[in-house]
């Protein structure tokens, strides 16, 4: 173990050393290198022909300008990327995340994260993700949609159903995809409908794609609790975010007897003793593109707005953290643990600190990483596209009842490759370790390309 520890050390320092300053990538690197010594112990040849070092390093990475104009008339500029990580198992795969956040240390942490989640859902998709550093918070739908044309402009030419699939991350859902698409569709010429995913009905898209992500998390955490025989009804939960993960997760756990007292925006969070009338956080959310304290106001003095506090101050037996990456901390870990904490599964990519993951383990708390709870949407993608290739589409019922399959094979996946690996219940070293191993022998079988 310890030699496989000391090999693969040079290669995080040299990972570290090459990709300067991406502090998020170096965050997603370290947590799945750090599972795998015992699988390299086991299996070297997973490791043989610089697999570790090539796995870690993207197929092609693409920068571009993207110019377009607001509805004052003023050019903006704005940066696009598009990462495609990893082709071992099929065409590269992950959504495009449009925020100013974004830059290529965060596309790439996605992009790297995405293979491993990809892998897990057994669909044949690679990994790859995308994006721009454009703010979609207050333009108008014609700015949105100047926006999009302009960013599949450039991107048309490197994405194709065979070569690599784009879809929605967080500033990017079925308005966008619906511009994009429409976009793409001028260009080539072509009605081809899977080169992206998250697509409206009417263009080929999925039932259930949307609530996919949210539906998924719960279908994970149901069969982690049973682990410990706890189940969900009756336990009460926070859910930070609401965008489309932080909806669907509430809705779903609602629907299943669970009490979601607080959701959250980046601005601040709401607080609802009576439960979360998720109806109208959509109706806030979806219809009226609004900020979470609108809830407040319109249900008056039952409900509290918080913007000076962390939601996780809240007190809870079980939490999906579905906002963004790093949104808790260790001081929130601590507070989690001494209210009660049973479970936390993550709905977001990466929302938990290394720290605070480290302060769940430590205190037994049941914990899940994104790249298992959170693979129901790109498996719905994998199902849109699969319908796409067949012309069909299938029922709601039809589709959600594959989506739960998949979800419950992820998580018994993940269990079983922990125990196999002596780490019973370690969910992050099964799913990284899991996911490894697929991508691993896919790369090998291929040769060293
Ligand atoms: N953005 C989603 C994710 O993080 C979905 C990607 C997709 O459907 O391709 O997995």
């Amino acid at each position: 173990m310890l030699n496989n520890k000391n090999k693969l050390t040079p290669i995080l320092n040299q990972i570290m050393q090459r990709n300067v300053g991406e502090k998020e990538f170096h965050q997603a690197v370290h947590e799945v290198l750090g599972s795998l010594s015992p699988v390299i112990t086991r299996h070297p040849e997973y490791a043989d022909d610089a697999l570790i070092e090539r796995l870690c390093e993207p197929e092609r990475q693409i920068i571009f300008r993207i110019p377009w104009i607001d509805d004052n008339g003023q050019v903006c500029v704005n940066r696009g990327f598009r990462v495609q990580f990893n082709s071992a198992l099929g065409p590269c795969k992950g959504g495009l995340r449009f925020h100013p956040s974004v830059n290529l240390g965060i596309i790439k942490f996605l992009g790297f994260e995405q293979i491993f989640k990809n892998a897990l859902t057994g669909m044949p998709l690679g990994g790859g993700k995308g994006g721009a550093d454009f703010d979609p918070r207050g333009r108008s739908a014609r700015e949105i949609m100047r926006f999009c044309q302009s960013f599949m402009s450039e991107l048309h030419r490197h994405i194709g159903e065979y070569t690599d699939v784009p879809a929605g991350d967080i500033g990017v859902g079925g308005r966008e995809i619906g511009y994009m698409f429409g976009q793409f569709k001028r260009l080539t010429n072509r009605y081809e409908t899977g080169v992206i995913t998250g697509k409206d009905l009417l263009h080929g898209g999925s039932h259930a794609r949307t609530e996919a992500t949210g539906y998924g998390a719960v279908y994970f955490f149901e069969r982690m609790l049973a682990t410990r025989g706890h189940s969900l009804e009756g336990q009460r939960a926070i859910v930070s975010g609401s965008g489309n993960v932080a909806i669907y997760t509430i809705q779903k756990l609602i629907s299943l007897g669970v009490k979601v007292i607080a959701c959250s925006d980046s601005n601040g969070f709401i607080v609802d003793e009576a439960g979360i009338d998720i109806d109208l956080v959509r109706k806030i959310k979806e219809q009226h593109r609004s900020r979470i304290s609108e809830y407040a106001k319109l249900k008056g003095s039952s409900v509290k707005y918080v913007a000076d506090r962390s939601i996780w101050d809240v007190p809870c037996t079980i939490a999906i953290p579905s906002a963004t990456q790093n949104e808790l901390t260790d001081d929130d870990a601590r507070t989690l643990v001494k209210n009660g904490l049973i479970a936390l599964g993550e709905g977001a990519n990466m929302p938990c600190t290394p720290e605070a993951v480290h302060i769940f383990q430590e205190a037994g708390v049941l914990f899940a990483p994104g790249k298992a709870v959170n693979a129901g949407g790109v498996a719905t993608s994998a199902l849109e596209m699969q319908q796409n290739a067949s012309r069909e589409r299938w029922t709601f019922e039809e589709t959600e009842n594959n989506l739960s399959k998949i979800m419950h094979n992820i998580h018994d996946l993940c269990y079983e490759t922990a125990e196999k690996y002596d780490m019973p219940g370690n969910y992050i070293s099964g799913a990284n370790i899991a996911g490894f191993i697929r991508v691993a022998e896919a790369m090998q079988a291929l040769g060293v390309v």
